[in-house]
């Protein structure tokens, strides 16, 4: 019997060296196996795949020329110059996708979640040009698409058609965003969305920046509705800005019901917004997955897409510096977001996917503060990256 790879002294999460072996693609602890390929991991640490649970693959201008942000402060000026680039700036969404994927797959990135602009200037080309790219690198990558209403929906007519017609396109998730502040109609927003996710059974991540009560409010709709339509495990609130903001017995409260009706939380760790109270939100079991939200667009200059550089993030933002901590997150930006995410097979059980990510430390938390760059990414059984190095016989970068 003959294995893909032997992946010999193995430290799964920084634990104790095990032998690791890849058959077929998938994690296989039978005896015997003689592997056509051994790697010595004894000066690394062991990850599954990173997961990148949040980004905009159809924003990126990633080797595109510089833009000249002129952009103001509000989340409105923000949408505004956004809609104007795509036009003025011709952002080809399929081509920038996949310069972003092929970014962060040495960084060990094996499974990204895009929120994809769906509005009435673009209407759903977007969404196509994200899927050809997923179906052109699927041997490289998973990418699960969000219909994403970047611009509003309700206010703008048609929008919703377009979601509509985006999820008949492929894609997999319903979006939403700011029912009350960018909407200004909180309950019909999340009844559509939800209606929407219902109609094609499928789930839904929302954006919701809403501060204090008004988030918190908002929060609690898209609880009911979860309850409602037995949505439980299938939804996802990226940002949730408000859990920061509440009083103690309150967080605690709204965190609790999250937790028992399944519902993930994303969290990016932005430095200029109220933080998440994370170790709460772990300690009562709630799903909590992160990721680096926009990269080098109009919205953020900045990002690499390094999913280890945001634990170190996240770790930063919550005033974390002790191992366990740092191990935390780096659980957050990898089973968190695979669970979050719904990702089968996930993890270095027998049958699971042959990922790993084999990144040179001596600790979790090492890999966390040091974020090492010359790591090795293997994908069902194919070494991808060699200490940092791509393959040859992967896709040039367009
Ligand atoms: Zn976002």
């Amino acid at each position: 019997m003959t294995a893909d790879l032997l992946v010999r002294n193995a430290r799964p999460m920084g634990g104790d060296p095990v032998d690791l072996v890849i058959r077929n693609g998938r994690f296989d602890t039978r005896d015997g196996v003689l592997p056509k390929e051994e790697i010595d991991a004894t000066e690394y640490i062991a990850l599954p795949g990173l997961v990148e649970a949040h980004t905009h693959l159809d924003k990126t201008l990633i080797g595109m020329d510089w833009y000249e942000n002129r952009v103001g402060p509000t989340r409105n000026h923000r949408i505004l110059a956004d809609r104007q680039a795509k036009r003025a700036l011709g952002i080809d969404a399929r081509r920038q996708s996949a310069r972003q994927i092929l970014q962060t797959l040495p960084f060990g990135v094996l499974a990204i979640r895009s929120h994809v602009d769906v509005d009435t200037e673009i209407g759903i080309a977007n969404i196509e040009g994200v899927l050809e790219t997923r179906e052109a690198l699927r041997d490289l990558v998973d990418v699960q698409v969000v219909a994403f209403p970047q611009s509003g929906m309700l206010p703008r007519e048609g929008t919703l058609e377009l979601m509509d017609a985006a999820m008949r396109a492929g894609a997999d998730i319903v979006g939403g965003i700011d029912p009350a502040t960018i909407d200004r109609d909180p309950v019909r927003h999340i009844d559509a969305i939800f209606a929407l996710a219902d109609r094609h059974s499928k789930p839904i991540d929302i954006h919701l920046h809403e501060l204090g009560e008004l988030g918190a409010f908002c929060l609690e709709l898209i609880i009911e509705r979860t309850r409602a339509l037995s949505m439980q495990g299938r939804v996802m609130v990226s940002h949730a800005y408000c859990l920061g903001m509440l009083d103690a017995a309150r967080q605690q409260g709204l965190i609790e019901t999250l937790v028992a009706e399944r519902i993930a939380v994303l969290t990016v760790g932005s430095p200029a917004m109220p933080a998440l109270p994370l170790r709460l939100m772990r300690q009562c079991g709630l799903t909590v997955a992160s990721g680096s939200d926009g990269i080098q667009n109009t919205w953020e200059p900045w990002g690499n897409g390094d999913m280890l550089e945001r634990a170190k993030y996240l770790a930063q933002r919550n005033g974390m510096t002790n191992d366990a901590d740092l191990a935390e997150t780096t659980r957050i930006c990898t089973f968190g977001g695979a669970e979050a995410m719904g990702l089968e097979g996930y993890g270095f059980g027998e049958g699971n996917a042959g990922d790993l990510v084999l990144v040179p430390a001596r600790a979790l938390a090492e890999a966390v503060a040091l974020t090492p760059s010359k790591r090795t990414v293997i994908r069902r059984g194919r070494v991808l990256v060699r200490d940092g190095a791509l393959a040859e016989d992967l896709p040039p970068i367009a």
